[in-house]
């Protein structure tokens, strides 16, 4: 690798030297978090994306070796928050088989749901209250991609300059919660708040990968983990409607915003074809080659 990969991330700590308070961007490069260069300091991720076109050059030649170490930082949730997070439905090839589904069409139209932004987010080593009940909270490993321009009718040719970067998601996911059949109407029967909107059910980091350091969205290694034992193995080459025409066909529905965050589906080894469900105590390992690594543990109402 002729590139060092670095992230953006928002951090606490402890002692800070101006005494400001609040999550504050930084730099994770080499397992350590550094503060950004001067130009960014006092911004948020946010702010950053907000303003992706005028500051991404800043980033561009950054030398991560040359930044100060931020001692004890506790990275937290890299963007508080998204505006919107939009998610594509079984959009790999083996999960669709694993759960029993005909095989996709690539020329479909992709299916996107929402999870609410500000309460679904949660870092890179939170923990998350599971709801409890019959619930039945599963995991989805998935590629998270972060817009930093704007747009609407984006064409698919030109959709990966909409990207900001990249990051690791589970899109955490109460399979017991999604069937209904108390609904007030019959046409209600399926509800996709409380399957995948659930406080906390959107683990998110470490931090965002710039699309420069990313050579190839398709050609990404994914793996999960639950208690150490290997869930989910696979390429996100296996995706039905690749991150272009997602970032098009999702901008044909509503406007794309910086911040926005697209989850580009998982692959096999959910738990739900085994009915093998998340319980209090497990940790969950969530991984991508080159993006980062998410370890959270499942905790009791
Ligand atoms: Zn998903």
């Amino acid at each position: 690798m002729t590139t060092q990969r670095w992230s953006l991330v928002q951090y606490d700590a402890d002692a800070d030297a101006d005494g400001a308070r609040g999550s504050k961007l930084g730099i994770l490069a080499d397992g350590k978090v550094t503060r950004p260069p001067e130009q960014l300091d006092g911004l948020r991720l946010m702010d950053l994306l907000d303003r992706w076109d005028d500051l991404a050059p800043l980033l561009r030649d950054l030398d991560v070796s040359a930044l100060e170490v931020v001692p004890d930082a506790r990275l937290v949730a890299p963007l508080t928050y998204p505006r919107k997070i939009l998610c594509a439905g079984a959009n790999y090839y083996s999960h669709a088989s694993e759960m029993g589904m005909q095989r996709p069409d690539p020329e479909g139209e992709p299916f996107f749901f929402l999870k609410p932004p500000t309460t679904t987010v949660v870092g890179p080593h939170a923990d998350v209250t599971l709801p409890g009940g019959p619930s039945d909270v599963d995991w989805e490993a998935e590629l998270a991609v972060v817009i930093g321009r704007g747009g609407r009718k984006i064409a698919e040719d030109e959709a990966l300059s909409h990207v900001a970067g990249y990051a690791v998601a589970n899109d955490l996911s109460a399979r017991g919660l999604f069937s209904r059949n108390d609904a007030v109407f019959p046409a209600f029967g399926w509800d996709w708040l409380r399957h995948k909107g659930l406080d906390g059910f959107c683990p998110l980091g470490p931090g965002v990968v710039p699309t420069w350091l990313v050579a190839d969205p398709q050609n990404l290694t994914l793996r999960l983990s639950v208690n150490g034992e290997t869930k989910q193995d696979s390429s996100t080459a296996d995706m039905v409607v690749t991150v272009p025409r997602l970032i098009a066909q999702a901008s044909r529905v509503v406007t794309l915003e910086p911040g926005d965050v697209i989850l580009t589906g998982t692959p096999a080894g959910v738990g739900m074809p085994r009915r093998t469900f998340l319980r209090a105590g497990d940790v969950v390992v969530t991984e991508i080659e080159g993006i980062g690594r998410l370890e959270n543990r499942m905790v009791e109402t």
